[in-house]
Formats: C-alpha cells, structure tokens, sequence
C-alpha cells in the first residue's frame, strides 16, 4: 500500500470516528431530522465578519435558524454535531469553468468534497451540460450544482473556433446550436435568446466579433427574458465602453480591460494588451461606470497567469502579468465588484489543488483583496452574477444549507480553505 493510500485510509477512519464520537444523531439525521452545528463560528459573507458561539439548525435542505450557543440547550431530537474550535464557510462558486470538455464525473466529486457547491460553466456542449446537472439533481453521483452560459459571437469566431466545434454535437450546423450561436443580424436575436433558455442556459456569453450594436440588441433581449447576461470585454468591433453600457452584468478576463480599441482576436491573440491602458483616464471612466451599472468583474488571473507564463520573453510575460495584476487592483480599489472564477478545467485528481483556490490566493496575494473579499466574491458575489443570492451564497437562515467545515480559519490565511473537514450540501452531509 503506498503512502497516499495509507493516508487516505488513515483520513477515513479519522472521519468515521469523529462522526461516531461527535455525532450519535447521524442516522436519524439522514431521516430529515433536524441537524444541528453545535457550538461553531462562520463568516458571514453578508456583515463580513466572522461569527462565534453559535449553533446552526439545518431542516431539509434549509438553514433553519442560527442561535447564539448555550451550553444548556439542548436539541433531543436532532442530530448534533459539536463543531467547536472549526470554521464554516458558504459553499464555495467557482464562477468560471468548463467541465465539458473533460466530462468528467469524477472530477465533480472531488470539487465538492473540496468546498465547491456550485459552478457557472462559461462555454461547451449544452447538451451535455444539461444531462450532467440532471444527474447530479437526481443525486446519480455527488457534485456541485452546474449553471451555463450560451455562447453568442459573429462569423469569425464561431466558425473558426475548435472549442466551438468541440461543443456542437453532429446534429447541428455550426453556429446553430443554442449554447454555440452564430449572430448575423438583429431580426434572429428575439428567437436566438428563446433558445438559449429553452436549452437551460442562465445566461448568455458575448464572446467575440460583434457590433456595439449587436450586442446591445442581445442584452437588452437577454435582460427582457430573464437571461444574464456576461461577456468578454472587448468584443470587437465593440468597444470595452460599448460592453459595458450595454446592460452587461458581468466582464470575463482581466486582459480584456487593457486591450485597445481596435484589437482582433483574430489578428492580435488575446495578450495583445496596451500597458500605457493603465495610467489613463479611459480606465477611471471605464471603472467608475462598471461600478455605477453593477457590472461585475470575473478577472480569472489563474488562466491569465498560464497565457503570460508560456510567453518566451521572460521580460515581457512578466510585464504583462504584472499590468493585468495592476488593473484588477485598480478596479478593486474603485469598488467594482469582483467574482472569482479560475476558466480551468475542475482536477481530475484528488492532491491536486482546486484552481479556484488558487485563484483567491492570486486575488489576496497579487490584488490586495482581503481574505473576507477573496471569500465574498467566491461565494455571495458568485450567487448574485447567477442571480440565485436570495437562496444560497451565505449561511443564513431560510437559505440552503452548502456549508464547508475547515479546521482552520480561511479569515487568517487564505491557505486554510485546503483544511476542509466536511461538506454540507442541500442539508446533507457529503460522504
Ligand atoms: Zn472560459
């Protein structure tokens, strides 16, 4: 038996003792009887503070009610868990994944006992997508609960693009699939966005090739059927300023900010990016009203740290890593709101760390957010981009108990989500 092993067996026997020793009611539990969190602490992502002393009362799927700990109360018929000296967190959303190309069941399993609850997938195969998220509904296998975007873009992506390709299954023309749609002209869009929520999408993803006016069209005809609507910021030849006056809630890729006007996917690639961007008023304007609209920032420094590592002049990468570092910092500091997503695949395996930790030790250690931030915008912030805050996103009673147990407090370092002790999803315990 290797190591790994030993110490998988050595964690499971750890994990089977402490739910014999620490909670008798585990059984009746199951039963959906009430499930107590006895004499714990949490950050509350809402107030951004952490919580002690309190035992959380878990029904069904919903966080009953948070009472202040007493050693005197009791709770006969519930099931206990004495969480004292842990630290709970919301289930964590990684806002910015594509899990069809792996299809990966196991890779799921894994993200959810690490924290992960909920995912936004921001482009692949809908119709996979859609099976996938059933199964997980049907509780076939254990993972987070999966929303996805419906990508939009003009001629010159959509039908040179291999990712595009990869999720249009055979029965469909390029382009014409609801999650990989080719957009022409205006007189389509009204059926092109019925489509996209037919086919179970959240939102729309504006990703490249369109006009300032196309792109107005799709958000204003996404907004009108309740779609979200989230997009690339430069989408050329719209404007950074086009999308984001246009009723966008969310922008995807640092890079994206400091990209110039005229820049071409297709042409330039996508680290094409003008420093000079970064010391100029364009970028105040450009903040001031992202924070005026509500528009969220998604920077995914994980995929942004990769494109810059694998550029040969060292000189170079680092200058452009540094500047996309810069002005998310400088977005942070004029108060846009930011949404953690990685834009990596979920790991196949279990040492692996989950992109969307690193991600948040990029957004604490490389842009100055604070721990409470980094855990905000990959909880509450990642609820209200897919418009689902009002059930889930914090623990609060009335919402859906996803809770991550850590033994060690993420407040103090980031690191510490890695401690995870246990997952609560939709009131139950995951095993
Ligand atoms: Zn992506």
């Amino acid at each position: 038996m290797n190591k790994r092993r030993n110490f998988i067996l050595i964690g499971g026997i750890r994990l089977f003792l402490f739910v014999v020793v620490f909670f008798p009611g585990t059984l009746k539990a199951q039963q959906k009887q009430m499930l107590v969190l006895k004499n714990t602490s949490f950050v509350d992502v809402e107030k951004g503070e952490l919580v002690s002393d309190v035992d959380i009362l878990i029904l069904g799927s919903l966080i009953q009610d948070i009472k202040r700990h007493s050693p005197e109360r009791v709770y006969p018929d519930a099931g206990v868990i004495d969480l004292e000296g842990y630290f709970l967190i919301p289930g964590l959303i990684e806002s910015h994944t594509h899990i069809s190309s792996l299809r990966s069941e196991e890779s799921l399993t894994i993200a959810l006992k690490k924290g992960i609850t909920t995912l936004r997938d921001m482009g692949g195969d809908g119709r996979y997508l859609l099976d996938i998220r059933q199964a997980v509904k049907n509780g076939e296998f254990p993972g987070p609960d999966i929303y996805f975007s419906a990508i939009m873009g003009g001629r010159d992506f959509i039908m040179n693009d291999t990712r595009v390709k990869l999720s249009t299954p055979p029965d469909y023309l390029l382009g014409e699939a609801p999650w990989a749609r080719l957009i022409e002209n205006e007189e389509n869009i009204p059926q092109i966005i019925i489509d996209a929520k037919e086919c179970g999408a959240t939102g729309i993803k504006i990703y490249a090739h369109l006009s300032g006016d196309l792109v107005k069209k799709l958000a204003v005809e996404a907004n009108a059927n309740g779609l979200k609507v989230w997009a690339h910021g430069v989408v050329y030849p719209a404007t950074l300023e086009d999308v984001i006056n246009s009723g966008v809630q969310v922008i995807s890729h640092a890079n994206s900010l400091l990209l110039k006007s005229d820049w071409n996917l297709k042409k330039d690639g996508s680290l094409a990016i003008d420093t000079t961007l970064l010391s100029s008023p364009k970028l105040d304007d450009i903040f001031k009203t992202m924070k005026e609209r509500n528009v969220y920032l998604d920077p995914t420094l994980v995929v942004m740290k990769y494109m810059t590592s694998a550029i040969k002049d060292e000189k170079r990468s680092d200058r452009i890593e540094q500047a996309i570092f810069s002005v998310v910092r400088l977005a942070h500091e004029y108060g846009v709101s930011i949404v953690a997503g990685s834009d990596t695949p979920l790991p196949g395996s279990d040492d692996m760390e989950m992109p969307l930790f690193t991600e948040m030790k990029l957004l604490v250690n490389e842009v100055g957010l604070s721990t409470i931030e980094a855990l905000i915008s990959a909880t509450l912030n990642g609820a209200i981009i897919l418009g689902i805050d009002e059930m889930y996103g914090s623990i609060q009673a009335g919402k859906v108990a996803n809770i991550v147990v850590l033994k060690n407090d993420p407040l103090e370092n980031i690191i510490n989500l890695g401690s995870v002790e246990f997952v609560i999803k939709d009131g139950k315990i995951i095993k």
